[in-house]
């Protein structure tokens, strides 16, 4: 930027839309819908603002009806990930040249069009890849990553404005380099905005990067894609590849040009990726960047003086809204005796209530998770709860994969605290509770703490502030978006940045400037006016 100092426009949350009966999204977002299902796209890959079809192509089938087709994509031979990563390297001399305001430019408008041209497509593609009802769809694919790419240019403006003092002889500034090489950007299925925020945000810092999406959400990636090519990122900037993540990651990983991974998806492979750059670090012309936002075991505590009404609200919703798939769902709650009855019959109310289908549907609230990988894992879980006699399932416990991928929505109360579905991460509409003795609170907190590895989230229900203290500060570092008398879910970009520890990941906050500080590498520069031309300093003086 050399004639101005720019103001970013102040970024505001977008609006959730109501989607009612009658409004007119409603209309526009079923219209979509119905098109989209009922045509096949090809969807290649994009490598230097080209459309790459290899011939090698995978089926797209919708979670909730696995033998109806939406279309096909195409996938990687390690020679289209070497052109992913030498073209990127080729547009970075451009790129990272650009000047802020410029980069600025293409992301605000990217949060426009889908806002508003592509806010149904988007929305009916997450609805189609992910299973999503459309309220789900709403708050994910148009809401949080319209969010995303308004807060992340508020972010990087605040970055830049960070400078040292100077003096009157010397002028100290720094500059926020994009990392030196390219980044590699590796996305989950279930969310479209963290999909679009992991390449866009390193993008929008200046740097280049190769995206590889997960295979579950490429529908929903295609237009993200094509929402990035109508705003305006130039080719090779971001490049998108399909297809077996260990050739991807290898090809990537053993670039010496390899400058930084964004990954968000499980604990286990992401500390395989770790692992593996670790091996490789005498290959890299710079020490990478690794911010990885992982798994969770995320948990809610109600406190005797909790309103059992609350209680069952904050289980339902947290642990049911999309299927349980979010990884800020609550999996494990802990209920105090003396609500239990209460709770209890509030929870089996609100589940048999629930409508599951498709959501073309728009009454369904659950609808189907996401692959049969999924689903046959929660199966198992479940039969074995049934067969279990430290578990026993309270309500839900079936399942169907005829059509689609099915699980009713399960509560599993355990009189075992440390029930293997108390531990483990499912990633499914099933929750385990833990019945506590109403005096031992102080205990119970500990037993949150210990139980599992994971450190994302967690809510704490009480109506008396003694135990609130005491819960704030018991369990300081089991999670790192920590609610009270809430839900442990829906981080809003800009409120509540997001991220866990321990095996959750690095806690880097997406949604806040602290993610982005990991792409740049800052350049101090010194500029004196008057130089010395003498070596000696006084104390030198006879
Ligand atoms: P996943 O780990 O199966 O896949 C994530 C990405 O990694 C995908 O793109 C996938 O193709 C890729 N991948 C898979 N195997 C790989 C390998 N061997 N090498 C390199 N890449 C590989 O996760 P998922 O099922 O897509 O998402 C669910 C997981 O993500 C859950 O564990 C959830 O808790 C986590 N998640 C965490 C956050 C967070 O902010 N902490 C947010 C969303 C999801």
């Amino acid at each position: 930027m050399g004639k101005g100092f720019f103001n970013v426009p102040i970024a505001v949350n977008e609006p959730v839309k109501s989607y009612a009966p009658g409004s007119p999204e409603r209309e526009e977002v079923l219209k979509a819908y119905k098109d989209m299902y009922n045509n096949k796209i090809n969807v290649p890959m994009y490598i230097n603002g080209k459309d790459v079809e290899t011939g090698n192509t995978r089926t797209m089938s919708p979670p909730h009806d696995h033998q109806h087709s939406v279309g096909t994509y195409h996938v990687a031979e390690k020679s289209h990930i070497e052109d992913a990563i030498s073209t990127a390297l080729e547009a970075r001399k451009l790129w990272s040249q650009m000047p802020w305001e410029q980069r600025t430019g293409i992301f605000l408008k990217a949060a426009e069009l889908i806002a508003g041209p592509y806010r149904a497509k988007i929305n009916a593609a997450t609805m189609i890849a992910q299973s999503k009802n459309i309220y789900q769809a709403e708050i994910d694919a148009a809401c949080e990553l319209i969010d995303f790419l308004r807060f992340n240019v508020q972010f990087m403006s605040d970055i830049y404005m960070e400078q040292p003092e100077s003096t009157s002889d010397a002028w100290n500034r720094i500059e926020y380099r994009p990392l030196e090489g390219f980044t590699y950007a590796v996305t989950p299925f279930n969310f479209t905005a963290i999909a679009g925020n992991l390449p866009a945000c390193m993008a929008l810092m200046g740097n280049v990067v190769v995206w590889k999406p997960s295979d579950s959400q490429i529908y929903s990636a295609k237009v993200i894609m094509d929402v990035f090519k109508e705003a305006g990122v130039p080719a090779g900037v971001i490049n998108v590849v399909f297809g077996d993540p260990v050739m991807i990651t290898d090809t990537v990983l053993n670039s010496p040009d390899f400058s930084g991974l964004h990954f968000t998806g499980s604990t286990n492979i992401f500390k395989s990726l770790w692992k593996q750059i670790g091996n490789n670090i005498h290959k890299y012309k710079t020490y990478p960047r690794i911010v990885g936002e992982t798994g969770g075991k995320d948990f809610i505590v109600a406190h005797k003086t909790a309103n059992a009404k609350q209680v069952a609200t904050a289980i339902v919703r947290g642990a049911f809204e999309f299927q349980g798939q979010k990884c800020s769902a609550a999996s494990r709650a802990y209920v105090p005796s003396n609500l239990w009855d209460d709770v209890k019959k509030l929870v089996i109310e609100d589940v048999k209530s629930f409508k599951m289908g498709s959501p073309e549907d728009m009454s369904n609230f659950i609808t189907a998770v996401i692959h049969e990988g999924s689903f046959d894992k929660l199966a198992k879980y479940i039969d074995n709860a049934k067969a279990d006699t430290d578990a026993e399932i309270i309500v839900g416990g079936n399942y169907d994969k005829s059509k689609g991928y099915f699980i009713e929505p399960t509560v599993i109360v355990t009189t075992n605290p440390k029930y293997t579905t108390m531990c483990t991460e499912l990633f499914g509409p099933v929750i385990t509770i833990y019945v506590y003795n109403e005096d031992e609170y102080s205990e119970t907190l500990k037993l949150v703490d210990e139980t599992s590895e994971y450190a994302l989230t967690g809510a704490i229900l009480s109506n008396c502030r003694y135990a609130i203290q005491e819960a704030t500060n018991a369990l300081q570092n089991s999670a790192g978006n920590f609610y009270i008398n809430d839900k442990p879910t829906g981080a809003v970009v800009g409120q509540q940045p997001f991220g866990g520890a321990r095996a959750s990941g690095t806690n880097d906050k997406a949604g806040s400037a602290q993610n982005l500080l990991r792409w740049v590498s800052p350049r101090m520069i010194k500029e004196t006016f008057v130089t010395p031309v003498d070596y000696r300093y006084p104390f030198l003086g006879e």
